[in-house]
Order: structure tokens, then C-alpha cells, then sequence
């Protein structure tokens, strides 16, 4: 600025012309994070008069952390809103520069990476560019953008004012003007939305609740209307004569500011205290149910990141999959979950990440392939393991109560990523039928004598319940693996840990056959082929231990697997299951049977003890059902 004090007028250049167009018809999808933007600049402001301030450069001025503060003000009978802070400042040369020059350039550096991409790549990119537009992004919302500064030096206060067609004026700003920066921003018709105090309030409470300066939210129109509420109140009361008891310093009347600026993740992890950990919890993720335990990183260089993950408590298998792990940079809301930072399966967690180091302002295939980006990765997998494996070593018992509720989220890291089930696969947990817990080796130490290497496990307690009760009735422990996600991960510890996952109602074990020869019959294996209506069904004759069991109906872990994933990946529900039906020839009604196979008799038992065995296999049809209860009536009346 001339020291005349006369205006000066610009126009943005011939090359530039066409940006404003851009930044508002299209860039981001978001459009409120203009906002963030510009109280990001103000607490930016701040900081750099802080540092000035404790350099030395700077004296006279009180720096504490209570002298500073943004003010964000909304006049809707005005149309603007207004970003103020009482940071460093500019002069007009400094006005000059970075707004009309370097601030300018780099919006236009963003606009060129972006251009000719449809809004939808933008708005897919996600991360891409969150900062990158800066201080023009006020043009997203604005036909007009006005900027009162002063500098902290004697420098003269100086106005901007810029219009959406590129031009620009600077004129002397007279006046009592404190220091700091005003941004006024006119707000245009089409984006009269960002007029509305809740918009507005809910956009602060998004990108600005950990900004490091306090921010204060006035709506103009609110203030007057509280104001001449209350001057109507104090003229009734004086009307009627009343001396007024009413409070009128009510606490809402206090000004508070929107955001906390000390974080609960920038803290010392041996400074925070559980309440703490949980009440961040409640009020970041407005979750009333306590969290299961928590991870406070604080990454030192070269990493450099600080952040807090909470293991959410959920209530069944999918409601896991939905968590939300906020990204930071110093303070300011990124965005959600964002995948290339935290691999995927972490997002089933609840937390927040602050990484300053980010190159956020780049492309995401970039960030993919950023080793920084990739070590901060890896970091917090190391951090989550090392909780899980510490927990497990001292609070066993505790981490056995949670394993039901952190198991899909861990079973689903050990599936995603190898690293992560080396990791931790000394603490995977086996939940047993009778209630308690043990690890995939505890159990293998234990099965070293009777079915060495071999796991028993049933996915359904009430339909395997007959099968159960066999190989508990021999002293074998029996798993329960009853999600998709359980199954999902035996063949990685099949091979790791070198054993077999045998479901309860497959092959017969072994442990469960008595002695003595099994011969076979051709005649019973004709019978309950003929009675089960397959005749391709195989029979097998074995001497079980318990010789209450007429039958058994099992299939093979191998091809019941299959069918399983086939069907899951609804590749045909009709596949058949291959059934084996075995023959239990310690069973008398089966001996009787053996003496006289072709009888009517003997058809209707053995179509009834098929039908029997059949029954926890299924569900039966409504025509199945009927047919079965009329068999047995029928199989009744020889009870006479
Ligand atoms: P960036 O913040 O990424 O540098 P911006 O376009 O947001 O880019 O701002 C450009 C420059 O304008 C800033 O670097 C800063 O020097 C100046 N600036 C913006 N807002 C303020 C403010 N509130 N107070 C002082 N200077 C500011």
C-alpha cells in the first residue's frame, strides 16, 4: 500500500480468469470445508505470532494461550459470515503476496492437477487435496470475500475486497482496527445454506472441535434476539413491580468456546486417566456404551504421530465392521477412515489419528505407494498387536471375557494381513463348549494323547448338540466356531499350526470307536440305501462306543467346507452334501435289523432311524415333517 492511501485495483491475470468459475461450480463435493480452511488459516495466524512472540522478535504482547482466539460470526440478515482472529496479521505487502499472489498460485496449481476430472473423481479422491486450495476456497460459497487485517507491526491496517469475477481492491483501512485478520465472507444465494447456525455449528463441530485456539461461534441474528428477550423481561418485571430474582447471567449466556484445543491424544499417554479416555470416547463418537480397552500412540520422530484407537463394544458380527477412525493434521478434522493411512481392517475401530507429517495435498496413488505413509501403518499394526498379545499375557482371564467381542475384528486383521496374524496368532482364542478358553496350542497340548493334531469344533451348539455330546462324553473339548469369519480362518492356522479342524459332525473319530471288528453288510447297506431313498449313499458299519446310537450321519470336513464357501459366495444353494451315513453295529435295534433285513418291519425302522439321524442335519420341509411325524406314528403303534 502507497502511503497516499489510495486504492489500488487488480484484476487476477488473463491466465487466471477462469478460476473462480472452477472453484465454485466444482471442487469439492464437499463444499463446507471452505471453513475449515479459513479458521485453520486464523489459528495458523496465531501460531506464527506465538512463535515470533517466544523467539523474541516480537514484545509487548501477552502470548498466553488465553489471549488468543478466532470468532467465527454469522449475520444472516447480513448474508456473511466472518472468520476473525487476533493473530500476526498482514501488511499490505504481505496482503499482496500471499493472498494475491502465492495463495493464488497454489490455487491454481490444485485446480490444473484437477481439472478436466469430473466432480465424482474429485469427490471419490477423497483425500486428495484437503489441503490444497486454501484460502480460495472461500470462493466455493462467496460472491464477495472482504479482508480486514493489521499487521502486529505499525504497519497501517489494509482492506481487500475481492468479487467472484477475479478483481480485487486494496484500499487504507481507517479505524480503530485490532490486530489480526477479518474474513468476510458474502455468502451466495445458491449456497444460502451456510447462512443457517446449525450448518454452521455442525461444520465447526466436524473439522474444527481440536483446532488449537479457541473458537467462538456468535450468530448475530440469536444475540439481538436473546438481547431483546431480555430487555422484555426486565421491562415486565420492573412493569409489575417485582424485584427480579431471575439469574440473568445464566450459564448458557457465558460464551464457550466450540473445541477443546488440548486434545486428549497430543496428552502423555502416563498423564490421561481411564475416565478421560472414556469420556473422549463418548463425546468424539457419541458412543454411550464404554469402549473395551484403548491404544494412546505417541509416535516420536521419525514417524511423528499421536493418536488414540478404541476397541468399540458391539453387539453382533456386523456392527463391528462400522467403525470410524478420524484423520488429523495438527489438530484440523481430515476426513474419515481413510484406507491408505490405516489398513482396512482397523477401520473397525473407533479413534483418531494425528499425523502432521502427511503429505495431504498429494495424489492417493501417491500416498499408496509413500513409505512414510506405509511405516505409519505398520506402526499402529505393531501398536494394536502388542496391546492385544500384552493384555493377553497379564490379563488373561479379562481377555477372555472380550473375546467375543474383539474376535471378528482380529480374526478378520489375521485374514487381511499376514503380518498382523504373526503377530498376535499366540493369543487367538478357542472358545470351548463348556465355556472357557483356550489357545489354538493349549489345546493341541491336550489332544497330544487322544487325537493328536486333530481340533474338534461344532458351528452350531443346538444342531450338533447329539454330536457334541459324543466327544464330550470321551473327554474331547469341543470348540465353538460359529461365524463365518471363524471358518474363514482355519485353513491359515491349519498350516501354521500344523493341525486339523475336524467339524463334530464329520469323519468319526477315532477316540469314539470301541473295539472289535466292524464288518460290513451288504444287505443293511442295501436296506438304508433302498429307506433313504439315495441309491448311491455310502454306508459305513464302525463299532461306536456308545451303543445307544443307532446311526450317524456325517460328511467330511473337506467337502462340507466347500459347499459351505460355495454356497457363501452364492454360487448355487442346491449344491448336494455328501452324506455318509455309519452304521453303529453295537447298536441292538441295528443287530435286529442285520437279522432280518428284508421284513416290513425292518424298512420302517431303518427308514425312521434315517430319518432320525437326518434330523439335526436339516431343517425339514413342511412335506418332510409331515411325512416324518406319520412314520413315527406309525413306528408307535408296535409300542403296544
Ligand atoms: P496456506 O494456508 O496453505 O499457506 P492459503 O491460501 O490458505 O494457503 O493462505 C495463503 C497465505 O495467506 C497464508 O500462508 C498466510 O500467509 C496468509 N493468510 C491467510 N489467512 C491468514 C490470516 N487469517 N492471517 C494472516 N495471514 C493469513
Amino acid at each position: 500500500m502507497s502511503e497516499n492511501s489510495e486504492s489500488r485495483r487488480g484484476g487476477i491475470t488473463v491466465e487466471t480468469e477462469h478460476i473462480f468459475p472452477v472453484i465454485k461450480k466444482w471442487l469439492y463435493s464437499e463444499k463446507e470445508i471452505f471453513l475449515r480452511e479459513i479458521v485453520s488459516n486464523a489459528c495458523d495466524a496465531i501460531t506464527k505470532l506465538r512463535r515470533l512472540s517466544s523467539l523474541g522478535e516480537v514484545s509487548g504482547i501477552d502470548d498466553s494461550e488465553d489471549a488468543f482466539r478466532v470468532d467465527v460470526i454469522l449475520d444472516p440478515d447480513e448474508g456473511t459470515l466472518t472468520v476473525r482472529d487476533n493473530g500476526i496479521g498482514m501488511t499490505e505487502d504481505e496482503l499482496s503476496r500471499y493472498i494475491c499472489q502465492i495463495a493464488l498460485s497454489g490455487a491454481l496449481d490444485f485446480i490444473s492437477k484437477y481439472e478436466g476430472k469430473e466432480s465424482g473423481d474429485a469427490a471419490a479422491s477423497g483425500i486428495i487435496g484437503h489441503f490444497g486450495l486454501g484460502f480460495y476456497s472461500s470462493f466455493m460459497v462467496s460472491e464477495k470475500v472482504e479482508i480486514i487485517t493489521k499487521s502486529y507491526t505499525d504497519a497501517p491496517a489494509v482492506r481487500w475486497v475481492c468479487t467472484d469475477d477475479g478483481t480485487y481492491e486494496i484500499t487504507p483501512e481507517t479505524g480503530d482496527i485490532p490486530r489480526g485478520t477479518s474474513v468476510i465472507m458474502h455468502i451466495t444465494e445458491d449456497e444460502n445454506e451456510f447462512l443457517s447456525p446449525y450448518k454452521i455449528r455442525s461444520v465447526l463441530s466436524k473439522y474444527c472441535s481440536f483446532m488449537p485456539f479457541a473458537i467462538y461461534f456468535t450468530d448475530v441474528k440469536e444475540e439481538e434476539e436473546k438481547k431483546a428477550n431480555k430487555e422484555k423481561h426486565e421491562h415486565e418485571h420492573h412493569e409489575d413491580g417485582d424485584s427480579c430474582e431471575c439469574d440473568h447471567e445464566h450459564e448458557e449466556d457465558v460464551p464457550k468456546p466450540i473445541n477443546d484445543i488440548h486434545p486428549l491424544w497430543q496428552k502423555n499417554p502416563s498423564e490421561c486417566t481411564d475416565e478421560e479416555y472414556r469420556e473422549f470416547y463418548r463425546r468424539v463418537f457419541s458412543d454411550y456404551r464404554e469402549p473395551l480397552f484403548w491404544i494412546h500412540i505417541s509416535a516420536d520422530y521419525p514417524l511423528n504421530f499421536k493418536g488414540i484407537l478404541y476397541f468399540p463394544r458391539i453387539t453382533n458380527e456386523y456392527e463391528s465392521l462400522e467403525g470410524q477412525v478420524k484423520l488429523f493434521y495438527n489438530q484440523v478434522f481430515v476426513a474419515d477412515n481413510i484406507k491408505e493411512v490405516i489398513p482396512e481392517y482397523l477401520l473397525m475401530l473407533r479413534g483418531v489419528l494425528d499425523c502432521p507429517e502427511l503429505p495431504l495435498n498429494v495424489s492417493r496413488s501417491y500416498l499408496q505407494n509413500n513409505s512414510y505413509v506405509t511405516k505409519i501403518s505398520q506402526h499402529i499394526v505393531k501398536k494394536v498387536a502388542d496391546k492385544l498379545t500384552g493384555m493377553f499375557s497379564t490379563e488373561r482371564e479379562h481377555y477372555s471375557e472380550l473375546w467375543g467381542d474383539i474376535k471378528t475384528f482380529i480374526e478378520y486383521g489375521c485374514i487381511r494381513d499376514r503380518k498382523f496374524y504373526d503377530r498376535v496368532k499366540d493369543c487367538l482364542l478357542l472358545p470351548l463348549t463348556d465355556g472357557t478358553h483356550v489357545t489354538v496350542d493349549e489345546y493341541l497340548a491336550a489332544a497330544e494323547e487322544k487325537h493328536n493334531g486333530s481340533i474338534y469344533y461344532a458351528s452350531d451348539k443346538t444342531a450338533e448338540a447329539q454330536y457334541i455330546a459324543a466327544y464330550t462324553a470321551e473327554e474331547i473339548n469341543v470348540a465353538l466356531l460359529d461365524t463365518v469369519i471363524d471358518i474363514q480362518l482355519l485353513p491359515t492356522l491349519e498350516e501354521d499350526k500344523k493341525c486339523k479342524f475336524i467339524r463334530v459332525d464329520a469323519d468319526i473319530a477315532d477316540v469314539l470307536k470301541g473295539e472289535g471288528e466292524a464288518a460290513s453288510d451288504e444287505k443293511l447297506e442295501a436296506l438304508f440305501r433302498r429307506v433313504s431313498g439315495d441309491e448311491k449313499l455310502t454306508v459305513k458299519f464302525e463299532r461306536l462306543k456308545d451303543a445307544s446310537v443307532p446311526a450317524v450321519v456325517t460328511e467330511s470336513e473337506q467337502s462340507r467346507r466347500m459347499g459351505d464357501m460355495m454356497r457363501m459366495y452364492g454360487m448355487g444353494e442346491n449344491i448336494p452334501h455328501e452324506l455318509s451315513l455309519t452304521l453303529n453295529l453295537e447298536n441292538s435295534l441295528i443287530a435286529s435289523l442285520a437279522s432280518d433285513p428284508e421284513s416290513e418291519t425292518s424298512q420302517k425302522v431303518a427308514k425312521h432311524i434315517w430319518s432320525l439321524s437326518m434330523l439335526t442335519r436339516k431343517q425339514l420341509t413342511p412335506d418332510e415333517l409331515r411325512a416324518f411325524l406319520s412314520e413315527s406314528y406309525d413306528i408307535l403303534g408296535y409300542v403296544k
